[in-house]
């Protein structure tokens, strides 16, 4: 017998080896997985994604608090698992597939929200990625804690990044509790939060801006250290006289590093860009 037609090892449960390199860490504690779903403030008719549902101990409490439920696994082997575990259920879909390859709102399609004890590998291009509209109405996600403090981190602060100033721009981000390494099989080298992430009703983008506003804050924090004027004139290529008179315009040292702006500084620059390409257009 080949290796590949020798059916894949399965422990007593019935599960494959764990893939580590899939970020794989079993949530086990029910009371922290029942605090999971409880952040998500379900009434029981809403379509609820799910990132990596792995074993489905999350997935069992969800799906029997949501509308619709749709599960997105990239582990083959899990994702047949759970798809047998939930064939009875007409509500629930589990999408095989790299959750970074998936537009979460087409999936969806309709008003979603969004869940997951997210692989720690791919954590803040998943974040990145949900920001994308049609975004959740709410998300909950479980990340490293480092990952939650970024999330909230204050201007001037060290955890304070371009993932910051992207959810801040149209999301409120709160974290709602810790959760130490034991509560997972195997448990993974840090400490972890649950986060909750609120869209807000007037966010400081409209649709248009958001790429070009991610494009400027990257760039900027790519160049942290460097003041705003050189950032500018790296990103727009202008002279640093433009560069000058956009950051003076919007009331900004042109001195200051990108570290200290916050998300509305940061959309004043990009407004103020704009507007002085559309005079000189
Ligand atoms: N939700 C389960 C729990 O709480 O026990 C599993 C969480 S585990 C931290 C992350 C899960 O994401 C694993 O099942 C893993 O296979 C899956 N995963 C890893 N990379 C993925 C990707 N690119 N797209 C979708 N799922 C992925």
């Amino acid at each position: 017998m080949t290796d590949d037609a020798r059916p894949p090892r399965r422990d007593r449960a019935g599960f494959p080896p764990t893939r580590k390199s899939l970020g794989q860490h079993f949530l086990t504690d029910r009371r922290i997985l029942t605090r999971i779903a409880d952040a998500l403030h379900l009434t029981g008719s809403e379509t609820v994604l799910e990132i990596g549902p792995g074993r489905g101990a999350l997935t069992d409490i969800l799906v029997e608090r949501a509308g619709r439920l749709i599960a997105i696994e990239y582990d083959r082997a899990l994702a047949e698992i759970l798809r047998t575990r939930y064939a009875r259920r007409n509500n629930v879909l589990i999408a095989e597939a790299d959750v970074l390859e998936v537009s979460l709102g087409e999936l969806a399609a309709g008003p979603y929200v969004l869940v997951g004890n997210v692989p720690y590998y791919i954590t803040t291009p998943i974040l990145f990625h949900a920001l994308v509209p049609p975004r959740a109405e709410r998300s909950v996600y479980l990340v490293q804690k480092e990952v939650a403090d970024r999330l909230s981190a204050a201007p001037g602060t060290k955890e304070y990044g371009a993932l910051t100033v992207n959810v801040a721009a149209v999301a409120k981000a709160e974290t709602l509790f810790k959760v130490p390494a034991s509560a997972f099989s195997p448990p993974p080298k840090v400490e972890s939060a649950l986060v909750r992430i609120t869209p807000l009703p007037q966010p400081l983008l409209n649709a248009e801006e958001e790429r070009p506003f991610r494009l400027l804050v990257q760039g900027a924090f790519g160049m942290r250290r460097k003041q705003m004027r050189r950032v500018l004139r790296s990103l727009y290529v202008v002279e640093a006289a433009v560069a000058d008179e956009v950051l003076q315009g919007a009331s900004i040292d042109p001195e200051a590093r990108p570290e200290t702006l916050t998300p509305a500084q940061f959309a004043l620059v990009l407004r103020a860009f704009s507007a002085r390409r559309s005079v000189s257009s």
